[in-house]
């Protein structure tokens, strides 16, 4: 239309050049439309002129320059743009239309001319019919255009509503909004994780939707972009640019001048992004953006593209709604399916009844249980599929559940199906009530699960647990003891009633015939009929059961059930019947106990029980047990014999007398303690010895053994040097001989100190006695006149001679007295220094005028502890033996005197003296310096001896020293009394 425009203004009014500017109303920009006779450089720089700086100039009369040079409302740079064209003057008319500024009709000229007022007049006739023509043209094309949106938006909504298939629709939709409502068309969704990923992009060019879509790719949209479809999902508002600026280009493009570049070639003019909102949640957005159209988007595009943004955002909400709708009904079907599959197909017997115990549903499982079909259940009461008995048991419980409204669990049940009579079941029911929706109670479920395999595997669990425990404590007992027939008894003990009502063990007597070791009842009532079943029991080895049996074969034998037949058969008579029926017997099992292969004897296993009868399992187990017990009964023996020369190796290791045992060529192979004791010699250097090599004299020992002499023998022999007198027995054996012995030499050292001491003794008593017997002699001759004197003389020999003789008995007695331990002493503090006085003053009377006797003591001494009357006897004697012992006189001296918390008695002579080699012997029992009396000198060898003995009895000590003058000195100490 504007080139015709500008053809009929030509016609109008004669000019150089023609153009129609035509003014936008977003922006009051202007821009060339239509021209004729300018040149394109006018074009360009007149518009960038205008857009720099647009004339501020009423367009309600025509305008005129009749000197575009001097027209000074024109822009400098307007003119110069004139001046390069060429054009020195013009005329402009406005296109109006109604209020609008459409746009103007200018007529150029080369010269410089004015217009008539004819001229302009025509010119405004024919801008008012070109801005006519123009508006109208508008007016059709926006209506045209609203025609088509809303055919668009029409069209949207039909394919909209015509699919759930939410992503091809808005896909399709995309493709519809191209090129009609927009060159580009993107949709974008928020996913689940909130992040926004592209649905679709349209474009009428493929090749280009996938440049977009590599361009996209490879610079990922920033997610926080201030504008754009991250914006609008964030906003919820939506977003018109009706022309796109360029610093957007240049901020989507960021540092990449290269994606500015793409941008920018893109040619993108105007967009509009609007959000997909529903039920107050933004699925996503859908971008237009024009570009080659040129289209720029208006207000009241927006509100298009919002409409259907809201149908669209419908549309998906419908679809996802339908599609929770659909996913939750599948999951619902399914679960319901597979309640009906678990219903159906459950081991648990399930059944659904309602308030009047009527079956509404039941399974297969239970089913089977009540032995009906499933269909013959329904609509049937408890009492019509289960009999009236059974209902009665049941019907209680459904009305506790229906008045209660609460559950019973798990109710033990025993009983028996219809499938399988007579086998015993175990089952577990449980009655929950049913409600309904407004919880009101509809019914009764029920559950039955049978526990028949469980609760026997729990038993058989049981019985493995009880059996392990009767081994251990079987172990303990077995060990416990070394006495089989006790163990064995033991173990019968244990058995029962765990294993056996009762249980009997028998035993094979040496004569071949069996005897009842124990008989164990649980019933304690029973022990009567058990001590019976013993006594009757002389079990027949010949007997074609039982022990008998068993015995017999070595082999075990389960009898699972015992008839009155077998068990009238397998009795003597009617009393073992009798008695084994008191007892009880309805299964039994019997078990050889054989170790090393000797049979001991059987044990038999009693169940009194006809519901307990024993199986291959656990004669299994008896005979585990039985074959244990006979280990254990051989251990024992093995232990036994092993002991018993552990012990005997003990004796001969304890034993006093030396024990020697040499191999077959006569070398020692034993030698123990206290052969070692007695001879002096090592095992170390006897074992491995010739015998001959060791003993002196070993001949006459040797044909010992030989002899097989069993009494001892007294023999002197010579070992190392040393002589020993030894009592010696002697026997071979295959592998050599053994030798005891004991060593008599101490005892030969006594036997002989005995004589001597007898003919010691003798001779003291024989030199008294005589002296005696001579003076009585005289005294009683009648041939031979005695004076007076001579009577009292011989008077005083026979009365010293009997007081000596007194003193020796005396002292003999003291020994024994000592030795016998029939010596008593009475401590208590006593004045030693006034004792000692008084044995010194009583020593005057008597001692000879060669002795000189003196006693020196402390003014001050302590009192000692002693028993005075011995202490006594223990000072006259060692005063006694200086005088007696100084056959050529000389002086005695007691001294007294405090050594510390001891009193101290010295008793010095100047006689014979003691030699230092025998200043201990001479205490010895008997010990006589000079046995022989070479010196004349008389005494038992006792008096020291008994010093000695008693002293020790009172804490005290007695020893000898050499004296100064070739005497001797004896000091006793006493410990001083408190
Ligand atoms: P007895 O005097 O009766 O022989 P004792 O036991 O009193 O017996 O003495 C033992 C021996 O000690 C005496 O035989 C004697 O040889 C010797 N003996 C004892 N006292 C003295 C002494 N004072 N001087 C020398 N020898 C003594």
């Amino acid at each position: 239309m504007l080139p015709e425009i500008l053809g009929l203004a030509s016609r109008t009014l004669a000019a150089d050049a023609y153009a129609l500017w035509r003014r936008d109303d977003a922006d009051d920009s202007w821009t060339v439309a239509a021209h004729s006779g300018l040149p394109d450089e006018y074009v360009a720089s007149a518009t960038a002129a205008i857009r720099g700086a647009p004339a501020a100039i009423s367009l309600d009369e025509p305008i005129v320059a009749e000197d575009i040079s001097a027209a000074d409302w024109l822009s400098p740079s307007h003119r110069e743009a004139h001046a390069a064209a060429g054009t020195r003057s013009m005329l402009v008319t406005g296109l109006r239309y109604g209020d609008r500024v459409l746009g103007t009709l200018a007529f150029y000229y080369r010269e410089p001319r004015t217009f008539t007022e004819a001229e302009k007049g025509s010119a405004s006739l024919l801008a008012n019919l070109a801005a006519a023509a123009i508006g109208t043209a508008e007016l059709y094309e926006a209506q045209r255009r609203l025609a088509d949106d809303q055919r668009f938006v029409a069209e949207a909504s039909e394919l909209l509503a015509s699919s759930l298939e939410y992503e091809t629709t808005l896909a399709n939709l995309a493709t519809l909004a191209v090129p009609h409502f927009a060159d580009w068309c993107a949709i974008d969704m928020v996913e689940q994780d909130g992040s926004i990923g592209r649905l679709a992009v349209a474009h009428v060019d493929p090749a280009k939707i996938r440049w977009a879509g590599e361009l996209a790719e490879k610079y990922p949209p920033d997610p926080d972009a201030a504008y754009g479809v991250p914006n609008v999902v964030r906003t919820r508002r939506p977003e018109l640019f009706p022309e796109i600026p360029e610093e957007l280009l240049r901020e989507a493009a960021g540092d990449t001048p290269e994606l500015y570049e793409l941008l920018s070639e893109l040619g993108l003019k105007s967009s509009l992004c609007v959000p997909l909102v529903a039920r107050d949640r933004v699925l996503g957005a859908i971008t237009f953006v024009s570009a080659e159209s040129g289209r720029r988007y208006s207000q009241a595009d927006l509100a298009t593209a919002q409409d259907l943004a809201r149908r669209a955002a419908t549309a998906v909400d419908n679809a996802l709604l339908f599609r929770e709708a659909q996913a939750a009904r599948r999951e619902a079907q399914e679960s319901l399916a597979v309640v009906d599959a678990m219903f159906t197909a459950t081991p648990i017997g399930l059944a659904f009844m309602d308030t009047d115990h009527r079956f509404v549903r039941v399974n297969q499982a239970l089913a089977t249980i009540n032995g009906v079909t499933v269909e013959e259940h329904f609509g049937r009461s408890l009492r019509e599929v289960l009999g009236d008995r059974r209902a009665a048991e049941i019907e209680p419980y459904h009305r506790q559940v229906l008045e209660t409204g609460k559950p019973i669990l798990d109710l033990p049940v025993q009983g028996e199906t219809a499938a399988a009579p007579g086998e015993k079941r175990n089952w577990l029911v449980s009655y929950y009530p049913v409600r309904d929706a407004s919880g009101n109670t509809i019914g009764i479920g029920v559950l039955i699960s049978d526990v028949t395999e469980r609760e026997e595997a729990r038993a058989a669990a049981e019985a493995a647990t009880e059996r392990l425990r009767i081994l251990a404590e079987a172990s303990q007992q077995l060990a416990s003891t070394l006495d089989y027939k006790t163990t064995l008894a033991n173990i019968a003990q244990l058995l029962v009633p765990r294993f056996a009502d009762w249980c009997a063990v028998d035993i094979v007597t040496d004569d071949g015939t069996f005897r009842r070791l124990a008989v164990v009842h649980k019933d304690p009532s029973k022990a009567e009929w058990g001590e019976k079943s013993k006594r009757l029991y002389s079990s027949d080895p010949n007997e074609p059961e039982g022990t008998g049996r068993v015995v017999r074969t070595g082999e075990a034998v389960l009898y699972p059930t015992i008839t009155d037949e077998l068990l009238e058969a397998s009795t003597q008579n009617r009393e073992h019947y009798e008695v084994l029926k008191q007892l009880g017997i309805e299964s039994a099992m019997v078990v050889p106990l054989t170790a090393s292969g000797r049979r001991l004897g059987a044990l038999m296993l009693v169940s009194a029980d006809a519901d307990r009868p024993y199986t291959e399992d656990d004669l299994e187990f008896a005979k585990h047990l039985a074959r244990r017990a006979a280990v254990a009964v051989d251990n024992a023996r093995l232990y036994r014999a092993a002991e018993q020369r552990a012990r005997a190796a003990l004796v001969v290791e304890h034993v006093g007398d030396g024990v020697m045992l040499l191999d077959r060529a006569g070398v020692v192979r034993l030698w123990n303690p206290a052969a070692e004791h007695i001879t002096g010699l090592a095992v170390a250097d006897a074992v491995g010895q010739p015998a001959q090599e060791l003993f002196g004299s070993w001949d006459a020992i040797a044909s010992l053994s030989q002899l097989g002499q069993a009494r001892p023998v007294t023999q002197a022999v010579d070992v190392s040097g040393r002589e020993l007198w030894l009592s010696i027995t002697g026997v071979g054996f295959q592998g050599g001989s053994v030798y005891a012995f004991r060593d008599l030499t101490s005892e030969r050292a006594i036997e002989t100190l005995r004589s001597d001491f007898v003919s010691t003794v003798s001779h003291e008593l024989r030199t008294p006695l005589a002296a005696i017997y001579g003076a009585a002699l005289t005294l009683r001759r009648e041939d031979v006149p005695l004076g007076e004197p001579q009577r009292a003389g011989l008077l005083e020999v026979i009365a010293s001679e009997s007081d000596r003789l007194a003193r020796i008995v005396n002292d003999i007695l003291w020994v024994s007295r000592l030795e016998s331990g029939g010596m008593h002493s009475r401590i208590e503090q006593c004045d030693g220094v006034e004792l000692a006085r008084s044995v010194v003053d009583t020593a005057r009377h008597y001692v000879p005028p060669s002795i000189t006797l003196g006693f020196s003591a402390p003014k001050r001494a302590p009192r000692v502890a002693a028993d005075a009357d011995k202490l006594r006897q223990v000072l006259t004697n060692l005063v006694d033996n200086a005088v007696k012992y100084s056959p050529d006189g000389g002086k005695v001296d007691v001294e007294i005197a405090v050594a510390g918390d001891w009193l101290r008695f010295s008793v010095s002579d100047e006689g014979l003296g003691v030699p230092p080699a025998e200043h201990r012997r001479i205490f010895e029992k008997f010990y006589r310096l000079d046995p022989d009396l070479t010196r004349g000198v008389g005494g038992t060898g006792l008096g020291l001896y008994i010093s000695r003995e008693l002293l020790e009895r009172m804490g005290g000590r007695i020893w000898v020293e050499s004296g100064g003058h070739g005497g001797s000195i004896f000091i006793v100490e006493l410990p001083v009394g408190d």
